[in-house]
């Protein structure tokens, strides 16, 4: 029998689906063929199927690794309560339950096995795994490897082993966010340089983006529920205290409101977790801690008290409201003081720059004039044709122009610098500067130099941004910066494609508007 219709026939006898969504049949496709792979596909996009099915059509037990050793007990249940022999093993279960689970491997009696990464380093676990026919491995969460994902954990770096030990192994790494930086540094870090890169639309069109003022923000909370009574919303907040304080001013209204953060006790958690995935509390105030691993479909609304420190986490945020497909509604409150809490974190973590620069694309995100939606596509490395009207931008436009020649004469700079010098650098090429640097580089004999003499270096920054945000620009925080045109920059540099930028002074007078709203 052909594989693939195997691989049907386990998705409708084990899971009752009838049929495979966006990517995963090819995904299951290439690892039945031996082949590694990298999916990416947004959270609720359905990548555990992605390994689960090559794990039951194939013969052997698949090796997954997950971080999150909450979540692994919840999958195996679920996966048992329909007919599938796995299990999982980690630091949580005692001796005796560790050596029952792997007897059973020793044995040939799972299909698959969730372990923990620091499980799987064990020289113990190894030596098990190398007796046994092993069908896949898998890496959940695979951006933890990648210092410039927003997630790095380190013991995740020690599983570059895995491809040396089990070269013949398909060795399958998925996860929800990674930028494109992240994804080449995965494929790396794994040594799976030849694997095949399976890459899902993360647009979900059914999400409305607004970013708001900061100011009053309990008031503005408490009107956007009063206008959509009984939907069941997520409010992230920073800290542990915030989550407190603000339930308690919405419960003071009369709202359904509970809290949660990683400080309660386990119990405590999973009563709230529970009641809210019930429909018992509707409205959570949490810290990023609650929503990984909540299945929960009906969630109609995700606000942000505060900002996140990236988009990785933001995007994986929002992403809670409407996963059933129907409208979900998100609401970031922006402020000043909030990039200031976050530049204090960044401060005191280990990868300062790389934080910063995260940072601030966030805050340019909510600064923004540009289509919302575009912006974190193009921050994920899709560019979106139009704009998307349903996000604030849309909904209330500001003035455009046409920016193509701009935009022409900087990536026609960036082009002729061979895409190695930074926004800055490009900026004075740009404007004619006679800085040292530049002369001795001989950056003044290229024909763009001085082309962009009648715009101020502020106005060249603002230009710079909005490409950034429209896709025709990416900057490489593995190389000092540089910045990099895109294809849809070559699109607008070669083929004249027409773009669309705003001026300064509406920039200006939006955000007076948003500092005094
Ligand atoms: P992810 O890990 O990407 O966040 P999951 O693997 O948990 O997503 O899948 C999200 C939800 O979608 C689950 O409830 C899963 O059962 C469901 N799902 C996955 N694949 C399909 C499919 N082909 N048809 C219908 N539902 C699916
Ligand atoms: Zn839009």
């Amino acid at each position: 029998m052909i594989v693939i219709e195997q691989a049907q026939e386990a998705l409708k006898k084990y899971f009752g689906y009838d049929q495979f969504r966006p990517h995963q049949e090819e995904v299951i496709k290439a690892v039945l063929e031996g082949k590694d792979a990298l999916v990416l596909m947004p959270t609720g996009g359905g990548k555990s199927i992605c390994y689960q099915i090559p794990a039951l059509v194939k013969n052997g037990v698949a090796i997954i690794v997950s971080p999150l050793i909450a979540l692994m007990k919840d999958q195996v249940e679920g996966l048992r309560n329909n007919g599938v022999a796995a299990a999982y093993l980690n630091s949580t279960q005692s001796g005796q339950e560790q050596q029952m689970i792997e007897n059973s491997l020793l044995n040939g009696q799972l299909k698959m096995l969730y372990v923990s990464p620091e499980k799987l380093l064990t020289q113990h676990f190894i030596r098990l795994v190398s007796h046994v026919p092993v069908s896949l491995f898998a890496i959940d969460e695979a951006h933890c490897i990648s210092q410039w994902g927003h997630d790095f954990r380190p013991e995740y770096t020690q599983l570059s082993f895995m491809k040396s030990q089990f070269p013949n192994i398909p060795l399958i790494a998925l996860t929800a966010t990674a930028d494109k930086i992240t994804r080449r540094d995965i494929l790396h870090q794994l040594h799976i340089p030849n694997a095949e890169v399976f890459l899902s639309s993360f647009d979900r069109p059914n999400l409305s983006l607004t970013v708001a003022g900061g100011q009053k923000r309990i008031q503005k909370i408490i009107q956007f529920i009063e206008k959509r009574p009984y939907q069941s919303g997520i409010i992230y907040c920073l800290s542990r205290k915030s989550t407190e304080s603000v339930a308690s001013s919405l419960r003071k209204e009369g709202l359904k409101v509970a809290h949660y953060h990683a400080g309660m006790s386990a119990q405590q958690r999973a009563k709230v977790q529970e009641d809210f995935l019930r429909d018992r509390t509707p409205i959570i105030c949490a810290t990023i801690a609650f929503g990984m691993g909540i299945d929960k479909s009906n969630v109609r609304w995700v606000i942000h008290y505060n900002m996140p420190k990236n988009l990785e986490g933001y995007y994986q945020e929002i992403g809670r409201a409407g996963r059933d497909g129907l409208p979900g509604e998100t609401l970031l409150f922006y402020s000043y003081a909030d990039v200031i809490a976050q530049r204090k974190f960044v401060e005191e973590s280990g990868q300062r720059d790389l934080q910063q620069a995260k940072l601030e694309r966030m805050k340019q995100y909510a600064e923004s004039l540009t289509c919302r939606r575009k912006i974190l596509l193009s921050y994920f490395g899709e560019s979106l044709e139009h704009n998307c009207g349903n996000c604030d931008v849309c909904k209330n436009p500001p003035k455009f122009f046409d920016g193509t020649v701009i935009a022409q004469k900087a990536l026609s700079a960036c082009v002729r610098l061979k895409e190695e010098v930074s926004t800055g650098m490009l900026i004075d090429v740009l404007r004619g500067s006679t800085r040292i640097d530049l002369r001795q580089k001989g950056y003044d004999q290229i024909k763009t130099y001085g082309a962009g003499r009648d715009l101020s270096f502020i106005d060249w920054q603002q230009y710079f941004q909005q490409m950034l945000n429209l896709g025709l620009v990416e900057i490489a925080y593995d190389q000092n910066s540089h910045v990099r045109v895109t294809e849809a920059g070559r699109e607008v540099l070669f083929q004249g494609k027409k773009i669309e930028f705003t001026h300064l002074s509406e920039f200006e007078e939006r955000t007076q508007k948003q500092k005094a709203a």
